[in-house]
């Protein structure tokens, strides 16, 4: 069993989980290493045909993508304003504009879904389960590990949204242990 099906995040943000887990540190895989990988996750995980097979420098753009939404979730659970700012800046630079329409739905509700246009319908996908997330007050649940040897994301479900460890006990205690040898050696 993989560990984002022990606490998966609904569906549409379980995309932005997902994308996020294609690195495991913890099991030493990286699925945006080969264009063949990155393609078989593209359509198997997050039902997206890509238009072209892509090259190492799209691959490259993907997996700073990936770390700089990594980096974004991180501060959100316990950064400080300035890196809460450069972490959405770097994020805003990768992404690009104009990557979602925004259209009201057969129920009169507003609604934004992304752009459909070849390359970028990947970013546009994340980004529109990002703003839906936020809209129903679930973004701030999507978490990433604070056991800097593991970061996998993983949905918060505790009821005062305070988990911080993928696992409990295997981060947690991982990162206890840690901290204890850390002071015990500075003694
Ligand atoms: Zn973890």
């Amino acid at each position: 069993m993989h560990a984002d099906e022990l606490k998966p995040a609904p569906q549409p943000l379980q995309l932005v989980q997902q994308f996020l887990n294609t690195r495991s540190l913890m099991r030493n895989f990286d699925l945006l290493d080969t264009p063949l990988s990155f393609t078989t996750w593209c359509t198997e995980t997050a039902g997206i045909s890509l238009k072209r097979m892509p090259d190492e420098q799209d691959l490259e753009r993907y997996r700073s993508l990936r770390e700089a939404l990594r980096k974004l979730l991180l501060s959100h659970m316990s950064g400080s304003p300035a890196e809460k700012a450069s972490a959405s800046e770097e994020i805003n630079r990768i992404m690009g504009p104009d990557l979602l329409q925004a259209s009201f739905t057969q129920l009169a509700e507003p609604k934004v879904t992304a752009r459909q246009d070849g390359d970028t319908s990947l970013e546009g996908r994340l980004m529109e389960a990002a703003v839906d997330a936020h809209y129903r007050k679930i973004w701030r649940r999507l978490k990433v590990c604070a056991n800097e040897d593991c970061r996998w994301s993983f949905f918060d479900r505790s009821k005062n949204r305070s988990a911080t460890w993928c696992d409990m006990a295997i981060c947690g205690s991982r990162t206890k242990m840690r901290l204890y040898r850390q002071r015990r050696n500075t003694r």
